[in-house]
């Protein structure tokens, strides 16, 4: 800036001389014009409009001038700031309305693209089925228990009154995890749910009322009927003055709410080592009602045309698995039952084949739908 001197000539003050002031202008409206986006435009603003611009300079020369001479030289620069200016905002606008436009082309979202790029799964049916049954027995005031998959060979064996030569120790049932020793339990992939019920009875005292769903293992091949890991659920009762009355309606309850009111069961004697007396329940085929049996011109699948179908064990704790358990005989008695959980899906459902329900397959599972 220049110090003020009386004669001053602003004619000789090169910034604000108009010739200068008008090809400021000029470059200025070059520039804003040329400014392809609005980071160009922001550059050019800067060096056009900014505090170093050639514009700013020339307005502060001004300062300078002798009074009379101000007049003129500040409308003179006070016009080209405003058209400055005016150039400016124009231009904004313009690059502006350009980049949304872009953006709308851009940015655009094709509707008919495919959208479900990641189809949601499915609850397993052994899963929903599993909790449904410990939703029947819960409501009556059961307990669930779990237990753990490799089990102590006593807590799978022994306790429950099979001896070392039951036919269910050897290698062709059970898979071994580690083979005992001497008076060493060995460890094994349980070979049903009963052991829970076993670690139940030793840790707390009766009344018991609690049921055992888990998966369970066994040497078998995988065929249409047949799994090598295959769950359970059973059920263990222990209290003061139990009977097999007391069992029988418990798992006439349990079927009809699997299988639908109405459904007819039946106990036909059998043989557990850890009940006695042991019965299988049957229930009455609720496909034809027993009407298949001698009527070869309607066979029935689901029961074979026997009218029965097979669902579970069950029968009165034998008092050893009670002793064993530390329990006194003389005052408890207690009953227990178990079902194949893949059975009862089978059934319930009509699937024919146990490949389905081990292979994993989204599709047989989202059949079910997402009941939860
Ligand atoms: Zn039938």
């Amino acid at each position: 800036m220049s110090a003020p001197n009386s004669d001053y000539d602003p004619k000789r003050v090169t910034p604000l001389e108009p010739a200068e002031v008008a090809r400021t202008v000029s470059d200025a409206l070059a520039a804003f014009s040329a400014a392809a986006d609005l980071e160009q435009l922001k550059q050019a603003r800067l060096a056009h409009t900014g505090d170093r611009s050639p514009l700013a300079l020339a307005n502060r020369e001004i300062g300078a001038l002798p009074p009379q001479a101000r007049k003129e030289a500040g409308q003179r620069v006070g016009a080209a700031r405003r058209e400055v200016a005016e150039a400016l905002a124009a231009r904004q606008e313009e690059l502006e309305a350009e980049r949304d436009e872009r953006v709308l082309v851009e940015e655009a979202v094709d509707v008919t693209l495919p959208w479900d790029r990641a189809p949601r799964g499915a609850r397993h049916p052994l899963t929903t089925i599993q909790e449904r049954v410990a939703d029947v027995f819960v409501a009556m005031g059961w307990e669930v228990a779990e237990g753990p998959e490799v089990e102590a060979e006593w807590l799978n064996f022994d306790a429950l009154n099979i001896g070392p030569d039951h036919p269910a120790r050897t290698m062709q049932d059970t898979f071994w995890v580690e083979a005992g020793g001497s008076g060493d339990s060995g460890l094994v992939l349980r070979t049903h749910t009963s052991p829970v019920q076993a670690r139940t009875m030793l840790s707390r005292k009766p009344p018991i009322y609690v049921i055992c769903p888990g998966r369970t293992f066994r040497t078998d091949e995988l065929d249409a009927t047949h799994t090598p890991v295959f769950s359970q659920v059973e059920g263990l009762a222990v209290d003061e003055g139990l009977t097999m009355a007391h069992l029988k309606g418990t798992l006439d309850h349990f079927a009809s709410s699997m299988f639908g009111d109405g459904i007819t069961t039946r106990l036909r004697p059998s043989y557990f080592p850890f009940t006695e007396p042991s019965a299988e329940m049957d229930l009455q085929c609720f496909v034809c009602r027993g009407a298949s049996v001698g009527d070869p011109d309607n066979p029935c699948r689901t029961c074979g045309s026997e009218g029965w179908i097979e669902w579970g064990g069950c029968g009165m704790v034998n008092p050893r698995v009670l002793v064993a358990c530390g329990i006194d005989p003389d005052r408890y008695t207690g009953f227990a039952f178990g079902m194949g959980l893949e059975r009862t899906l089978m059934f319930r459902h009509g699937i024919e084949d146990m490949h389905d329900m081990v292979e994993g397959d989204v599709r047989f599972a989202a059949a079910f739908g997402m009941e939860i």
